[in-house]
């Protein structure tokens, strides 16, 4: 029989982007108030954890995590496949990358001197919604199996299956941190989208360039498609675009990322017990036309821990507002179907709107007014047909 211990308030269980940011913002007093105490849970180096990436999110000003932020830039480009690039400064908002290694160390660094979150590895299995509480199942480093009972759970481990969706597209990505001999960027201004790339049968691809000095970058190329391509398709997908759109000249390739993000109209699950929750990717903070994620994990995790420091049951909130995973949904099905031509959508969208207001669309900071506007620059016909098809079709578990 094993003991269940009472061991802390809280459990967040993953220490990715979602459970870093939500320990993050529990550590520490607030004056006059017991701060909850915090177990956070994740797995030891293996399988589970995931590789280093880089995240790209904007925001107004400073933010939280900007000592841990390696670029930022006021000004982005768009490349339409065969006309005049799209360039544009998003005062007042800054377009920042940060690397995951940095914002871990940042954040472990600060969690080590907090009073009230303490760190545990273990693998958690099971999560069990008990009367007053939960118990969280795990495997510690050694192998022995416990079970600890918490008021909370906040889990963000990945869910182990897509849900059935309307439309699912995958949004995946190869990436080189490159080198070159001469100077080769513009350090000014990133590279969205670049839709000079050759596109695929289904859905459509671009390169990214996110310049962090003259001579250096992060360069990519990004399919929003149904399936994932081989590790040699990647290769050649990006050395493609480095050598031949870019043309780079003599460059070294310092590190490689490879990523896949589900890009779904499902609805998920936000609560999966009395006490237990869901934050992050698995929470539903991904924007499902865009695949942007660490924007949406912060407003849950910042209203998550709210509720926690004020004694209130921690539901998150929608990482994006019904109205925008509406619009959404008619995007990502008039892509899927082959019913709008992607490059041109985007392309005529960021050449119309200025691009401070698409961002703030895509944070869902925009009224109903602005979206409506947005929604007149996409091609209408299509995009309604797409809408009203959406309400008969069945959802469909991914394969
Ligand atoms: C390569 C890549 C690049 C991306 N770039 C961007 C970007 O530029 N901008 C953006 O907004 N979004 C981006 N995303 C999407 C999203 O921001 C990331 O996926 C983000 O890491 C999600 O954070 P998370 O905390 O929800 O999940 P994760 O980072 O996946 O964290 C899950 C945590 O759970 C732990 N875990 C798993 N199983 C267990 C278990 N059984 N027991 C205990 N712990 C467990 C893992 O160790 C991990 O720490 C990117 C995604 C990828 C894959």
């Amino acid at each position: 029989m094993l003991r269940a211990e009472a061991e802390a308030d809280v459990a967040v269980v993953g220490a990715g982007a979602a459970g870093l940011s939500l320990a993050h913002r529990l550590s520490g007093h607030t004056p006059g108030r017991r701060a909850p105490s915090v177990l956070l849970l994740d797995a030891p180096p293996g399988p589970l954890r995931p590789p280093s990436r880089t995240w790209c999110f904007w925001e107004r000003g400073r933010g939280r995590f900007d000592d841990a932020v390696t670029a930022s830039w006021d000004r982005l480009r768009v490349r339409p496949p065969a006309a005049a690039p799209i360039e544009d400064g998003l005062a007042p908002l800054r377009y920042k990358m940060i690397r995951s290694d940095d914002f871990e160390d940042l954040v472990g660094r600060d969690l080590a001197h907090s009073p009230n979150v303490r760190r545990l590895q273990a693998t958690v299995e099971t999560v069990e919604d008990v009367t007053g509480g939960a118990r969280v199942h795990l495997r510690d480093a050694d192998g022995a199996h416990r079970v600890l009972h918490t008021r909370w759970v906040l889990d963000s481990r990945p869910l182990g299956s897509l849900p059935a969706a309307r439309t699912t597209l995958l949004q995946h990505f190869h990436g080189w941190f490159v080198r070159t001999s001469r100077p080769a960027f513009d350090p000014a201004v990133a590279d969205l989208m670049d839709f000079r790339t050759p596109q695929p049968a289904d859905g459509l691809s671009f390169g990214y360039v996110l310049p962090t000095g003259p001579c250096e970058a992060l360069v990519e190329y990004t399919e929003f498609s149904p399936r994932t391509l081989t590790a040699d398709g990647y290769e050649a997908a990006v050395r493609h675009y480095a050598d031949d759109i870019l043309r780079l000249g003599e460059r070294e390739v310092l590190a490689t990322e490879t990523g896949v993000i589900p890009m779904t109209d499902a609805p998920i699950a936000r609560q999966t017990g009395a006490s237990v929750f869901r934050i992050g990717a698995a929470g539903g903070a991904t924007r499902p036309a865009t695949g942007y994620t660490f924007a949406g994990l912060q407003r849950q995790t910042r209203a998550v821990a709210a509720a926690l420091r004020a004694g209130r049951r921690p539901l998150p909130p929608p990482a994006h507002s019904a109205r925008s995973r509406a619009m959404d949904a008619v995007l990502l099905r008039a892509l899927a179907s082959g019913r709008v031509d992607g490059p041109a959508l985007f392309s005529r969208l960021f050449a119309r709107v200025p691009m401070a207001r698409l961002l703030r669309f895509l944070d869902g900071d925009t009224r109903l007014h602005e979206d409506l506007a947005i929604g007149l620059r996409t091609p209408v016909r299509p995009m309604l047909h797409s809408a009203l098809e959406l309400p008969s079709l069945p959802r469909r578990p991914f394969d």
